[in-house]
């Protein structure tokens, strides 16, 4: 870390993005060149296993911007942001995907009104190229029930992790030591001053996203479990709605068999019954593990990541520093999410 700030640092997070890191960082360094403030570009390894190390640690040896942050395996890109937005010194932070599906040609405008006074500027994408009708679907579904039943702050819409966040809001965030890291929530739930800058998401550059649709529906379920409680709601009205359906069908039974005698029969009400309920019973069964599950993951208390190396920024030779980070130690959840 540099005695003084830069203006700006940039986060970008590599997961084997060796096709397009160098273009990335060409692009990136066309931007930062052309702007008047000084700036950093803080990278986080990500276990890639492909050469992304080598080749950041090559970019690294020409741009002195460059800060590496090598972390020991792969952790996921929300806790390898993580890592690189605590280690960012810069006056604005901007997190942005090394793939180039977030433009870095948009930073100037970011800037902008961040001198404008706003505190936190998102990128706000304003088409979806490249993206199949399922997932704008299944995206749009997930903005609906975190609208409706997130908290007294709202989910924006459209907004990925490409955002500029000033020095305030950065130290803000990074008090947010939650293991399941949804970030768009945190942003979205330590406040400060929002602007909007709309842009168009360009399809991958190269490579391959490494979202699927199951992933895709854990982060859903991570978003809507770490932020809402609705599912848990959700059964306690589904309880009330059983209960007097039977409460009702009950009376029902009570006339009949009083009006005209009691035939023994109805064991396919009774069987449908039974199996409806234990059914019901074993989801929301399932609901409640899923919130077990996190306070358990959370009680742990563990790191949030651990780091290999950290590269620095301004070591004449590229030299590995042996760093520990204290606090912000890791963990991927993967051990409990993955099963
Ligand atoms: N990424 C990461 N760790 C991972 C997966 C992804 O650091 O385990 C990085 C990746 O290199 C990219 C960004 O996170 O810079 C976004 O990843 P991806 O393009 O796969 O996700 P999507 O664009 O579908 O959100
Ligand atoms: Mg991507």
């Amino acid at each position: 870390m540099t005695t003084d700030c830069p203006d700006i640092s940039i986060v970008a997070p590599a997961f084997n993005e060796s096709d397009t890191i160098k273009t990335f960082h060409a692009r990136l360094t066309a931007v930062l060149d052309a702007l008047d403030l000084t700036s950093e570009i803080v990278f986080i390894n990500d276990g890639s296993t492909d050469d992304t190390l080598d080749q950041i640690l090559a970019l690294k040896a020409v741009d002195p911007r460059i800060v590496l942050i090598d972390l020991s395996r792969n952790f996921g890109k929300e806790i390898a942001l993580t890592a690189g937005l605590d280690h960012a010194t810069g006056r604005a932070t901007i997190p942005i995907d090394t793939d180039l599906q977030d433009p870095p040609e948009l930073i100037p405008d970011l800037i902008a009104k961040w001198q404008q006074g706003f505190q936190v500027v998102n990128a706000r994408r304003r088409s979806r190229q490249g993206e199949s009708y399922i997932k704008k679907a299944t995206a749009a579904q997930f903005y609906r029930i975190m609208q409706r039943f997130g908290q007294r702050y709202q989910l924006p819409k459209n907004v990925g992790d490409f955002r500029l966040i000033d020095r305030k809001a950065l130290d803000a965030v990074n008090t947010v030591r939650e293991h399941h890291r949804f970030m768009k929530g945190i942003f979205a739930l330590v406040g400060f001053r929002h602007a909007y800058v709309d842009y168009d998401r360009d399809p991958r550059f190269g490579g391959t996203t490494s979202f699927n649709y199951w992933k895709l529906w854990n982060f859903s379920l991570e978003g809507i479990t770490s932020f809402t409680t609705f599912p848990l709601r959700l059964f306690s009205y589904m309880g009330f709605l059983v209960a007097l359906v039977s409460f009702v069908y009950g009376i029902i039974f009570l006339a009949r068999v009083l009006a005209f005698g009691d035939p023994v029969s109805g064991f396919p009400t009774l069987f449908l019954t039974m199996t409806f309920l234990g059914g019901v019973q074993l989801i929301g069964l399932g609901v409640i593990g899923e919130y077990l599950g996190r306070v358990f993951n959370e009680t742990k208390n563990r790191p949030l990541y651990f780091v290999n190396d950290i590269y620095a920024q301004s070591t004449e030779t590229p030299k590995a520093l042996s760093v520990s980070t204290p606090i912000r130690v890791a963990v991927s959840d993967k051990t409990y999410a993955g099963d």
